[in-house]
This record gives C-alpha cells, sequence and structure tokens, in this order.
C-alpha cells in the first residue's frame, strides 16, 4: 500500500504521523483518534474528518447534533500534539454530562 502523505501548515507527512483530534468550539479537546485501525488482517485508514466522526461515533444522528454544536476535527502531527496539544482535553464545562451551550 503506498504511504498516504497529508499536508499540514505547508508541510509534507505521512498520514500515519498524524492523530484525528476532535475539538470543542471552545478549543478544548474531546476526542482523538489515530489515522488508522487495525481490521482483522488490514487496515482501515481514516483518510478524512467524515471517516474519522464515523470511525468515532457510529450514529448519525450524534454526529449531526456534533457538528450542529460546533464540533470539528482537525488532523495534526502527533509531534505537535504531543508538544503542544495534549493538555488541551476537555475543561469542566465540556463533559457531555453537564453540556450547557449557553457557557464558553
Ligand atoms: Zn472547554
Amino acid at each position: 500500500m503506498p504511504e498516504l502523505k497529508v499536508e499540514i501548515d505547508g508541510q509534507m507527512l505521512p498520514l500515519t504521523g498524524c492523530y484525528w483530534i476532535q475539538s470543542a468550539p471552545c478549543g478544548c479537546i474531546v476526542a482523538l483518534t489515530t489515522t488508522t485501525k487495525p481490521k482483522g488482517k488490514t487496515v482501515k485508514v481514516l483518510a478524512s474528518a467524515e471517516q474519522a466522526h464515523e470511525h468515532m461515533v457510529p450514529l448519525k444522528r450524534e454526529r449531526d447534533d456534533e457538528s450542529r454544536r460546533g464540533y470539528t476535527w482537525a488532523l495534526v502531527a502527533k509531534d505537535r500534539y504531543h508538544a503542544e496539544l495534549s493538555d488541551a482535553w476537555e475543561c469542566g464545562q465540556h463533559q457531555r454530562a453537564t453540556t450547557d451551550p449557553g457557557r464558553i
């Protein structure tokens, strides 16, 4: 299988060198997945934000709800994630059970 490359901020990176992260509107990270998932003897490649979202949230109704609330997916280099973003996981205001759309 040819290695998939992606361009982030003008840099070409192997897709496998990146994570998909989902951010809440306030910028907190709420979900993360690798770009490839072992599936039996093959590998499932999550090459688009839509594929990553479908993999993480199988129910379309829930995906639509997240999109409506402004949650977005982005590809980030693993190096950058570990250097800058691994502290940015969800704040207390954005845990599912206490979501209040009026708060920021
Ligand atoms: Zn937050």
